[in-house]
Parts: structure tokens; C-alpha cells; sequence
């Protein structure tokens, strides 16, 4: 067990491009799966079709991940950026994106810089290495590994806290075949605070320590492929793309440093406030070219689009209502766009909007365009 060439391999990460990170051992994660293993069984993770018992498994058991496991480097890289919100404009309604899709996909930037950590392994450890690099979305628990190592402590949010940093940053691992000295968890913890609990808007942090996954505004915005419950709607505010409310009251975040790499900040404020009219114009091509490189095409355009209805129910400006009633009359759009364009028009309420709705009413509609005007018409009854 070589504590001087995990030093050696902790300062190969900083060189080229990570925070921070830390080693633990490669031994299963059981507390980490019986505690996923009870959020399936719960319904938390409902939505989440992948994550099944067996990934659940799979994810905690790094030998199974990769055979002849002997240590995990655990990486973490800070996407802090900040920007002013533009001060509101009437007519020119804006939306929120999560702070972590602000600039570039961070799969690709950790997972090149992995890379090139890697590829100078050898060198450092004076044999050929074995290993197997994970960002995000490849099967390992990367925040319980997280903790296990050190590098932060599970906050109440369920995010992983880094001590001075919080926790506005991306995590990595990588799988080795090397003999390395693990750092030991820190002793640290959220103390009383409650503050996230408090502050989401859904709800969807029905206890410390659990995220009730399908009212999460990251899942409703990102994962979903059906349409937004109706309930959650109103609470989702103007997130077009995830959700940060419960980061930004927390108290560990607050002398954060911003972000070292250039890649993961926002280039213009659009980027992290767009303006929302233009967005229902975007057509694939438009959206594809806007966002390419970025996390935010992964709801697709449809699903985008639809969030991008719920924030213009929410936030609250007239000039929204002829172009919600142009998007549900137009029979070449998404039927859960217009569906959720005739839930806005609903919320926004007042005479115009009520017109675009019934001039809806004698057409041929898809069942649950129809569904959605009739309960649209019916708040403006309320
Ligand atoms: Fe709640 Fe938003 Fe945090 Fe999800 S991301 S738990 S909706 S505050
Ligand atoms: Fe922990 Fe408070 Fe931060 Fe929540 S807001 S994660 S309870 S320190």
C-alpha cells in the first residue's frame, strides 16, 4: 500500500484540470445499497427506468465493475460560475437553467481530463495500469465513493458537500489496479441545519438524506417523458432546465470558489437566464445548433419546450398569451407541448387567453391536448 504514490497520483489529477481528489478503497458500498435499494422500494427513483436492483448492485460493488479493483480515485472539478440575472423586462419573460448546464457538457470535459490522467498513470506509477473511468452516467455510486474518500460529506440534499467548496461540483472516479493508500471520511456533518429541506419547492426532500426523486424539478425538467403533474406545475417556478434552490440557501456554499475551467462557464447571460418567447420558436434544428455541446438537449426539443410552457404559466407576463395560443393550435407541434401551453394559458388567465383556449375546443384534438384545455378552462372558472 504505497501512500507516497497516491500522493503522487492525487497531484497527476490537479495537473491536469481537477480540484480535488481523493482515494478510497475498492470494497463494496453496502450501507450505499441498501439505501438505493430502499429509494427504488419507495417509489423515490420512479422514472429512472435504468435504475434497476440489479444496477443498484452493480454500482456498488467496483470489483464487478472493473475485475482486479484495488483503489478509487475520486475527482471533483467546480462549475461555480456567477451571473446577474438581467433585471425583469416586461414582454421579455426569462427562464433559469441549473448552474451545472450553464456552459459545456461536463461528461466530455471530466471525462477527457480523465483521460489524460490516465494516460499518464504509467509514468507515475513505473508499470502499465488498469482502469476504468466513470462520469455520471456509467454504473458506479460515485457520491457514496465520494464520502468514503473524504473528499466531502453527504449533505441533507443528498448532494455531496466539499469542505470550503460545497457543493457546486462535478464528481469522476476511476477504477484502478493500483495498491493505493485510502484517505480516511471526514468526521463532518450539516449539524441542525435544515435550510434545503425548507427550501424546496416541491417538496422533494421529504426527510434528510432522501430525495423523493419524481417531484424533483431536475427530474420533472430533465428525465421526465410524459407530461408534468399538474400539481407540481405551479411550484416549479421559471426552471426551464433543473433546479438549484436547494444549493443556493446552503450555508457551505456560500464562500464557494468559482470554477477554474473556462469550458464549464456561461459565455452569455441567455445561457443561464434565456429569454423564454424565443425558445417556443426554436425548431430541431434551431434548438440542436443553440445547445449542441451542452447537457440541455437531453429532454429533446419536445420535452424542453414543454418546460419552457410551465415557466411562462409561472412567471406571470401577458405577452406569453398569443404565442402559448399559436403553439396549441398548431397541429405540428408535440402534443405535450401543447398541452402544456394550454396548462399556461390557463394559469395566466384573463380574456385573451380564455379565447385561445375555447377557439381550441370545437377542433379535432388529441385526448390529452383536450384533457389539458378542459382543466385549463376550468382554473379559469376557479
Ligand atoms: Fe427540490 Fe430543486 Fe433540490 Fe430538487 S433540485 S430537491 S426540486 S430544491
Ligand atoms: Fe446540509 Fe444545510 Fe446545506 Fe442542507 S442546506 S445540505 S442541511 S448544510
Amino acid at each position: 500500500m504505497s501512500a507516497g504514490l497516491a500522493e503522487r497520483v492525487k497531484a497527476l489529477a490537479q495537473e491536469v484540470g481537477f480540484d480535488r481528489a481523493a482515494i478510497s478503497d475498492a470494497q463494496p458500498l453496502h450501507e450505499a445499497e441498501r439505501r438505493i435499494k430502499a429509494s427504488i422500494t419507495a417509489g423515490y427513483l420512479d422514472g429512472l427506468h435504468w435504475f434497476t436492483t440489479e444496477r443498484a448492485q452493480r454500482a456498488t460493488h467496483p470489483t464487478g465493475l472493473m475485475p482486479g479493483a484495488r483503489a478509487i480515485l475520486v475527482l471533483s472539478a467546480s462549475y461555480l460560475a456567477r451571473m446577474t440575472p438581467p433585471a425583469p423586462e416586461p414582454g421579455r419573460p426569462r427562464g433559469r437553467i441549473a448552474r451545472y448546464a450553464w456552459g459545456a457538457d461536463y461528461h466530455d470535459v471530466l471525462r477527457d481530463m480523465a483521460r489524460a490522467l490516465v494516460e499518464r498513470l504509467p509514468a507515475v506509477a513505473g508499470r502499465s495500469v488498469r482502469s476504468r473511468i466513470f462520469v455520471d452516467s456509467s454504473p458506479l455510486a460515485e457520491r457514496p465513493v465520494a464520502q468514503r474518500a473524504g473528499l466531502g460529506w453527504f449533505g441533507k440534499n443528498t448532494n455531496i458537500l466539499l469542505p470550503g467548496a460545497g457543493s457546486w461540483s462535478f464528481l469522476a472516479a476511476v477504477i484502478l489496479d493500483l495498491d493505493l493508500e485510502p484517505d480516511q471520511p471526514l468526521r463532518k456533518t450539516c449539524g441542525a441545519c435544515t435550510l434545503c429541506l425548507q427550501a424546496c419547492p416541491t417538496q422533494a426532500l421529504p426527510a434528510a438524506y432522501v430525495l423523493d426523486g419524481p417531484k424533483c424539478i431536475s427530474f420533472l425538467t430533465i428525465e421526465l417523458r410524459a407530461a408534468i403533474p399538474r400539481a407540481l406545475r405551479p411550484r416549479m417556478g421559471t426552471w426551464v432546465f433543473g433546479c438549484d434552490d436547494c444549493q443556493e440557501v446552503c450555508p457551505v456554499n456560500r464562500k464557494a470558489p468559482t470554477a477554474r475551467l473556462a469550458a464549464l462557464r456561461p459565455r452569455t447571460v441567455d445561457d443561464a437566464y434565456p429569454e423564454l418567447l424565443p425558445l417556443l420558436g426554436l425548431d430541431a434544428e434551431g434548438f440542436r445548433t443553440r445547445y449542441r455541446g451542452t447537457p440541455i438537449t437531453r429532454p429533446k426539443l419536445w420535452g424542453f419546450q414543454r418546460n419552457v410552457c410551465v415557466a411562462l404559466g409561472n412567471a406571470s407576463d401577458p405577452a406569453a398569451v398569443p404565442v402559448l395560443g399559436r403553439v396549441l393550435a398548431d397541429n405540428d407541434r408535440h402534443p405535450l407541448v401543447r398541452g402544456h401551453a394550454a396548462w399556461a394559458l390557463g394559469r395566466l388567465g384573463g380574456g385573451a387567453a380564455r379565447r385561445a383556449l375555447t377557439a381550441t375546443v370545437s377542433k379535432s384534438l388529441d385526448r390529452t391536448i383536450r384533457a389539458e384545455v378542459t382543466a385549463a378552462l376550468a382554473m379559469h372558472q376557479g
